[in-house]
């Protein structure tokens, strides 16, 4: 990835933490975007240490003309962009009939309208370009319904997400840009509460491996799809969740 730039999205914490550190590691420069700025100076600075060259663009992702400037931010510090990364997402669990308006209003613009936004936005700048690759972080409730949890706008969200991914690889593949998806399971982070005991039996014993998974076990999949390694990828939809829908 070296001379490369990626913008991860949410890389304040969590996934997109772990993804910036990835594709750092492996040698492209970072534009952090998120609105936390605290969680952003310290992932920042974790990742200099390290010699990663990154800056954080603060970016609330539900406005457009906030994308617009994240993109011109991170052309003009480090003079171009590669890789796009849409990770930031929200989850509310709520039994269908308790949804209210706002909840799912709040679910669709992080996980959808912004995320097609960042597509489009950042997506323009990479066919005019003739080179670019986008992953947009989908999950496997684009797939099942998760369980005992109910989360329906979260899972309507993602499904959107895949076939999004697969709509834009489709129309932009002549342009030399490739659109992926990952769609990942159980992984510990603030939004999946992994060792709380009430999601024990179906978050943990019913999946194949017997386990929640780990950031460092999936940015791997980010890296791969990021590069060249997976040159003759686009339109997928890359499931990493420990087998969990198998059943
Ligand atoms: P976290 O809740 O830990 O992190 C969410 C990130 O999204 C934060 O960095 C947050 O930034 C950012 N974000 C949210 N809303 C906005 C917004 N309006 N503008 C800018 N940034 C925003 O989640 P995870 O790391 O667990 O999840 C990352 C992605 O992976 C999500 O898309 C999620 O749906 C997906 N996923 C996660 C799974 C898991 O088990 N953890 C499983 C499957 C998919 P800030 O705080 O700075 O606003």
């Amino acid at each position: 990835m070296q001379g490369r730039v990626a913008i991860v999205t949410g890389a304040t914490r969590g996934l997109g933490a772990g993804f910036a550190q990835a594709l750092g590691e492996a040698g492209a420069s970072i534009a952090v975007a998120g609105r936390d700025r605290e969680a952003a100076d310290t992932v920042v600075s974790g990742l200099r240490e390290q010699g990663i060259d990154c800056d954080f663009f603060a970016t609330e992702l539900t406005e457009s003309s906030d994308i617009q400037k994240l993109l011109e931010r991170t052309i003009d510090r480090f003079g171009r962009a590669d890789v796009l990364v849409n990770n930031a997402g929200a989850c509310i669990h709520a039994p269908a009939l308790d949804v209210t308006a706002e909840d799912w209003q709040h679910v669709m613009d992080v996980n959808l309208n912004a995320l097609w936004m960042c597509c489009q936005t950042i997506g323009r700048h990479f066919v005019q370009q003739k080179h670019g690759v986008i992953i947009n972080i989908g999950s496997m409730s684009g797939i099942i319904v998760n369980r005992p949890q109910w989360q329906p706008a979260y899972n309507a969200s993602k499904a959107a997400v895949h076939q999004l991914t697969r709509s834009l690889a489709a129309e932009w593949g002549q342009f030399g840009v490739r659109v992926n998806a990952l769609a990942p399971g159980y992984i510990k982070t603030d939004m999946s509460p992994v060792d709380d005991p009430r999601y024990r039996q179906n978050w943990i014993e019913d999946a194949p491996l017997k386990r929640y998974g780990v950031v460092e076990e999936l940015a791997p999949a980010v890296l791969f799809l990021a590069s060249d390694a997976s040159s003759f990828v686009t339109g997928s939809v890359l499931v990493a969740d420990g087998g969990y829908t198998v059943f």
